[in-house]
């Protein structure tokens, strides 16, 4: 658009100049018209009022109104009202001033639908007062849209960032990112922690500053498990001893695994090592398998471990062509100690000794506790026997001198057994057994001494050595007792008798059954006193019950071939008789056919001097022996005891029911009662009653009972039931 002239017209030449005005005029509005239907921007232009007095087809396109629906409206109007407030606030500012005036909104058509713009505003000005405005109106609906993809996808990508950040962190696991070329370019809080690294401090740094790994049982530097990765692109994991190296120098065991990362297509862009702290499981791992090859109370070697290191020692020991020496060790005296003063004194001393056993000890040797009170020392090269021989002096001197333990002063001797290798065996089982002979052979020699392994030593008559000498300090001392085991009378079901069992008290082996040591009293002929207390003990027992009012029954005692054979038998039991007072008649002795059949004559004698005095006859065992009809008629036999071997399968053995039916057969016709042995079934006793037994014996009416659990079962009379078990009760386990 031309500027209007500024010249003053003059009345001589005004129709030419006007004439030339009106047509400059026209050119510019066909010029303005030319411009405006081509431009692609919608041109509104509104008069000082607000209203509408031109807009250009772009705008009709852009705000679906034709030219003439345009005209006079405010542009304000077609404002969203969500951008409304702002946009007219906008347009307030720039009215204040003199900038020019541009925004961004929804531009609202009649139809409803919407066309963000974008106008930009210049006032028309006449002076300083304003004509109206000139928009130009720009369709960016396309632009916004692209925008807000953009924008949502920031915001999904900013969320998946967050997400990832927020697990990262939170996990217990750390995690380190590093580049391709194994540069640090993440860490977790978790990392960072471990590292003793921040995370900005440890961008762009070489992993291996950062995360410094070495094995931990070499020490050497670890590889780089990201270049690894990286290299093998594929998941790698640590070796098993990883040990990291915090910032501060200090250490932690770590187990982890490295992978590689990848881009959209498929290369490598770095990698990713994931680690946590192992330090408590592989400690806690360490403590299992310690205590799996230590003793809990002393933490000395346990015998896994020994037998371990000996197998190693002997190994050794052949290709320098050395010896070895294992000594077995057992405390004398410790099984009283513990009885009487408690375990917990018991323990301590244990300690005690393996500290002092310890001290004793080179530094090459292992100390061992094989359980109980039994220790191992493993010498493992020594030159020649002796050698072990000077440990154990040594030992025994150390030994000399008393524990000092929670205020006792405790006195325990050892008892030493050794063997060498090669010469007593050359693997570790039979060296151990060998070692173990000889500490019985020491125990067995008096204590607080040390054997070596000798050939003809045969473990089991050193093992009855000692008991025999274990015997004869428990006839000493007192450690013998006596149960008693009803007999019950199988048609009145009362108590008819009872049977006295020994037991011993032995302070090392607990209470001992009869069949370890009575052979073995037997042999030696310990059996002969042992055998004449028990006499006299049932004796004073009964005649103790008696006096008490208690309804005393017969006690059977049983005798072995070796106490009856002996001269002064027969006055020995009449001794004890006189001696506690008893009546003969409440004593019966239990005798083995064996007995009766050797020397037939002067049993003979002996029986019938007892049936004189007025004692009661028995034969133990009834069956198991070479009895002939002849001779159970010789003899003044009261009973015959059925062998509880005819009892346990009687009830579906065809052939024991018909022995016992015969024996019972038998019995009658020579008067004589029959007592079934061993009846622990109900089914057992239904049989025997059947065939018309007199008696019975066996768990199934009472275990053997001590002698006051006996006295009580008496004081019950012969209708209680039979007694519950109980920690008094005697059954062999
Ligand atoms: P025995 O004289 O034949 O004694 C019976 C054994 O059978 C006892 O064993 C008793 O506890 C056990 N018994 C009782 N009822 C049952 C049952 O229902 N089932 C089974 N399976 N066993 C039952 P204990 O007390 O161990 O005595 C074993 C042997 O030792 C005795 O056999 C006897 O020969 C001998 N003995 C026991 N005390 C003395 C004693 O004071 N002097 C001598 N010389 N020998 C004795
Ligand atoms: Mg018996
Ligand atoms: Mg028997």
């Amino acid at each position: 658009m031309e500027n209007p002239p500024t010249k003053q017209p003059t009345t001589e030449n005004e129709p030419a100049e006007l004439d030339a005005i009106r047509e400059a005029l026209r050119d510019s509005e066909a010029r303005f018209r030319a411009i405006s239907d081509v431009s692609p921007l919608g041109i509104f232009v509104s008069d000082a009022a607000g209203s509408c007095i031109y807009t250009n087809p772009a705008y009709h396109k852009i705000s679906g109104l034709d030219f003439d629906q345009a005209l006079g409206t405010n542009w304000s109007t077609a404002i969203h009202p969500e951008d409304r407030q702002r946009v007219l606030a906008g347009w307030r500012r720039a009215a204040q001033g003199i900038e020019p005036f541009k925004a961004e909104f929804r531009f609202l058509r009649e139809d409803g639908s919407v066309v963000w713009t974008r106008i930009n505003s210049a006032t028309m000005l006449d002076g300083m007062r304003s004509r109206g405005h000139v928009q130009t109106v720009e369709d960016i609906t396309e632009r916004k849209s692209t925008e807000q993809v953009l924008r949502m996808a920031e915001e999904a990508l900013f969320e998946e960032k967050e997400r990832a950040q927020v697990t990262l962190n939170s996990i217990g696991d750390a995690v380190l990112a590093t580049d391709l070329q194994g540069n640090v370019t993440y860490m977790n809080l978790v990392a960072e922690a471990m590292t003793g690294w921040s995370c900005p401090d440890a961008l762009g740094r070489p992993l291996a500053e950062v995360f410094r790994i070495v094995d931990g049982k070499t020490l050497a530097a670890a590889a780089n498990p990201a270049l690894r990765a990286i290299a093998e692109d594929s998941t790698v994991g640590l070796s098993a001893d990883c040990v990291l190296f915090h910032r501060d120098g200090s250490e932690s065991a770590i187990e982890d695994s490295a992978a590689p990362i990848h881009n959209r297509d498929g290369q490598v862009t770095g990698a990713v090592i994931v680690f946590h702290d192992v330090s408590q499981s592989r400690a806690m791992a360490e403590r299992m398998a310690h205590l799996a090859q230590h003793d809990f109370l002393t933490d000395l070697p346990n015998r896994a471990l020994l037998t371990e290191r000996l197998s190693q020692a002997i190994g050794q020991a052949r290709r320098h062509r050395k010896q070895i020496a294992l000594l077995f060790l057992d405390l004398d005296n410790f099984k009283d100690i513990n009885d009487s003063l408690g375990h917990g004194v018991g323990d301590h001393l244990l300690h005690a000794v393996a500290a002092r056993l310890v001290a004793s000890a080179r530094a090459t040797d292992t100390v061992c506790r094989q359980g109980g009170d039994e220790f191992v020392i493993l010498l493992a090269e020594i030159e020649q026997p002796e050698d072990a021989a000077l440990v154990a002096e040594k030992l025994l001197a150390a030994f000399a001198v008393p524990h000092q333990v929670d205020g006792h002063e405790l006195h325990v001797t050892l008892s030493i057994g050794i063997s060498v290798y090669p010469g007593d065996g050359d693997n570790a089982d039979i060296l151990m057994q060998n070692a173990d002979t000889a500490l019985y052979q020491a125990k067995a020699s008096g204590r607080n001494n040390f054997q070596f392994f000798r050939a003809e030593m045969n473990a089991r008559a050193v093992r009855r050595l000692m008991i025999e000498n274990s015997l004869r300090r428990a006839i000493r001392q007192g450690e013998f007792l006596l149960h008693y085991q009803p007999k019950i009378d199988l048609v009145s079901g009362a108590m008819c008798g009872a049977e006295a069992l020994i037991r011993w008290q032995d302070p090392e082996r607990g209470l001992t059954q009869p069949e370890q040591f009575v052979p073995i009293a037997e042999d030696s002929g310990l059996i002969v006193p042992i055998g004449r207390w028990v006499l006299r003990e049932a004796c004073r027992q009964v005649q103790a019950w008696l006096d008490a009012s208690l309804p005393a029954v017969p006690v059977a005692v049983n005798i072995s071939a070796v106490e009856f054979r002996h001269k002064d038998f027969l006055a020995g039991v009449a001794e004890i008789l006189r001696e506690t007072g008893l009546a003969p008649r409440y004593l019966e002795l239990e005798l083995t056919e064996s007995i009766l059949m050797h020397d037939g004559e002067s049993s003979a004698s002996v029986l019938d001097a007892l049936k004189t005095m007025g004692v009661r006859l028995a034969i133990d065992d009834f069956g198991t022996g070479y009895s002939s009809l002849s001779y159970l008629k010789r003899f003044p036999i009261h009973t015959l005891k059925i062998d509880q071997s005819f009892v346990r399968d009687i009830a579906s053995d065809a052939d024991d029911a018909t022995i016992v039916r015969a024996v019972i057969g038998m019995a009658l016709n020579l008067k004589q009662r029959v007592i079934a042995e061993g009846i622990e079934t109900g089914e057992q006793l239904a049989f025997l009653r059947a065939l018309q037994c007199d008696e019975g014996q066996g768990f199934h009416f009472s275990y053997p009972l001590s002698a006051p659990d006996f006295a009580r079962r008496l004081g019950g009379g012969a209708d209680a039931p039979p007694p519950a078990r109980s920690a008094g009760d005697d059954r062999r386990l």
